[in-house]
């Protein structure tokens, strides 16, 4: 009930008690909450910091999420019949046996072995726990762009080499 109830904050530059509510900055990256003398030397390099509602941020969360999701492309080996008639010939298993393993038609497992119909991912994800084989990649895009530094980079190593020669 008293006006002392709320405990008392402490500057987090100077450790000074703070007067008040105290000012809440980003400051170098951190949150930080400071008395007003601390925050007049820091005011040309800090910003107020505006406390967002809880709510708005976990919506953004999980819109960041899908994002991040969406970058990454899942995509079925070329070779795909190959993989698939070797394991499955490797395990003794008929294009019937798998395909009642898979609930699909024998038809779609002949049609995957000539290489005529490529497997949805669900199948290829079927696929792989079945015959212990890897039909499905991942292609991030950050990867792409990791895979096209590195080429400069040993462009780069070659020409130093011949630099030293
Ligand atoms: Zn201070």
């Amino acid at each position: 009930m008293s006006i002392q109830k709320q405990p008392q904050k402490y500057c987090e530059m100077c450790g000074m008690p703070i007067r008040g509510k105290g000012i809440t900055v980003v400051y170098e990256g951190s949150i930080i909450t400071v008395c007003e003398s601390c925050y007049s030397k820091i005011r040309k390099t800090a910003k107020i910091y505006e406390e967002k509602p809880k709510k708005t941020q976990a919506i953004k969360q999980q819109r960041e999420n899908v994002n991040k999701k969406s970058e990454v492309e899942v995509e079925i080996a070329d070779d795909y019949y190959k993989i698939i008639r070797t394991a499955r010939e490797h395990l003794g298993l008929t294009t019937k046996q798998l395909a009642d393993k898979m609930k699909v038609s024998e038809n779609i497992i002949k049609r995957f072995e000539q290489g005529k119909l490529k497997p949805t991912i669900e199948q290829a994800k079927a696929l792989e726990k079945i015959l212990s084989v890897k039909l499905l990649y991942t292609i991030s895009s950050e990867e792409t762009q990791k895979g096209g530094k590195n080429f400069e980079l040993t462009l780069g190593d070659v020409v130093n080499i011949r630099e030293k020669k």
